[in-house]
C-alpha cells in the first residue's frame, strides 16, 4: 500500500529524515517507536502530504505521490489520518464529525453516510452519542470517535500519530483496544507511539527511528524482546 524509497526531509540545516525507506503491505500494522524528534511525526506529514520531501519518492498503492502534478487534496481523500489531540470539529455532533468527510469530500448522499456513521459509532458502543457535541465525551470516547470518522471514508492507509499520548492513562487502554480490533477487521496501519506493550501485542513489525533513519525493524519478538542495535537498547531501557 505505501512504499518510501530514499525519503530526505530537512528543516534549514536540520536533516529530518535521512534517505528513509519504508514499505507497508496490506492489512499491515507499522508501529514506529523512537526518542522524541527522531521524525516520526513529520514522516507521517510527508506521508499525508503535509510536509512536501526534499528528496526520494513516497508511493501509495503505485502511484508516486510526490510527484508536483498530484492533487493534493486527492491524496489525502484516500488516508485517513488521526492526530495526539484537537481531532473533532467541536460545533459539529459526533455524527455530523463522523460523516463530514464522506459526505463532503467523497460526496456520499447523506442517507448512506449517516447509515455507516451511526455502524461506526456503534463499533465504539457509542451510537447513543451520536446527536451530542464532542466536548461531552471524555477524551478517550473523543479520540474513538476521530479514529472511526478516519475510517468513514474507507482509507487505504490510517495513519496515527501518537493518539494516546494526551489521553489521562485510564482512558488509553480503551482507544489502545480500538485499534487492535482495526487490526482483527484488516485496516492496514502506519502508526508512532510510545506504548511499547501495545507495539509488542499488536504490531506486525516495528520500526525504530533515530536521528532520521530506521536502524531497526522487524516484529516486536525481535526489535522489542532482542534488540540488536545499542541505540535501541538504551531506548527501551529508558522507556520500559
Ligand atoms: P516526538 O516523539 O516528540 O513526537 P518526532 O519523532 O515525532 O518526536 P518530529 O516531530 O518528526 O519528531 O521532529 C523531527 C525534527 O524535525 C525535530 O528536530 C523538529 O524540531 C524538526 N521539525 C519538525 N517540524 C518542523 C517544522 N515545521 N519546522 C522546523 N523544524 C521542524
Ligand atoms: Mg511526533
Amino acid at each position: 500500500v505505501l512504499e518510501m524509497r530514499g525519503v530526505v526531509k530537512r528543516f534549514g540545516d536540520n536533516v529530518v529524515l535521512r534517505r528513509l525507506s519504508l514499505e507497508v503491505r496490506r492489512h499491515e500494522v507499522v508501529v514506529m517507536l523512537g526518542a522524541s524528534g527522531s521524525g516520526k511525526s513529520t514522516l507521517l506529514r510527508a506521508v499525508n502530504l503535509l510536509e512536501r520531501v526534499d528528496d526520494g519518492q513516497v508511493l501509495l498503492s503505485g502511484e508516486d505521490i510526490t510527484d508536483p502534478r498530484v492533487d493534493a487534496d486527492a491524496v489525502r481523500a484516500r488516508i485517513g489520518v488521526v492526530f495526539q489531540q484537537y481531532n473533532l470539529f467541536p460545533h459539529l455532533t459526533v455524527l455530523d464529525n463522523v460523516t463530514l468527510a464522506a459526505r463532503a469530500v467523497h460526496h456520499v448522499a447523506r442517507g448512506e453516510a449517516e447509515a455507516l456513521g451511526r455502524e461506526l459509532l456503534a463499533r465504539i458502543g457509542l451510537e447513543s452519542r451520536a446527536q451530542e457535541y464532542p466536548d461531552r465525551l471524555s477524551g478517550g470516547q473523543q479520540q474513538r470517535v476521530a479514529i472511526v470518522r478516519a475510517l468513514a471514508t474507507r482509507p487505504e492507509l490510517l495513519l496515527l500519530d501518537e493518539v494516546t499520548s494526551a489521553l489521562d492513562p485510564v482512558l488509553v487502554g480503551e482507544v489502545l483496544d480500538l485499534i487492535g480490533e482495526l487490526k482483527r477487521s484488516g485496516s492496514t496501519i502506519l502508526m508512532a507511539t510510545h506504548e511499547i506493550g501495545f507495539a509488542r501485542e499488536v504490531a506486525d513489525r516495528v520500526v525504530f527511528l533515530d536521528h532520521g533513519r530506521i536502524i531497526e525493524q522487524g516484529p516486536p519478538s525481535s526489535v522489542i524482546d532482542h534488540p540488536g542495535e545499542p541505540r535501541t537498547r538504551e531506548f527501551l531501557a529508558r522507556v520500559l
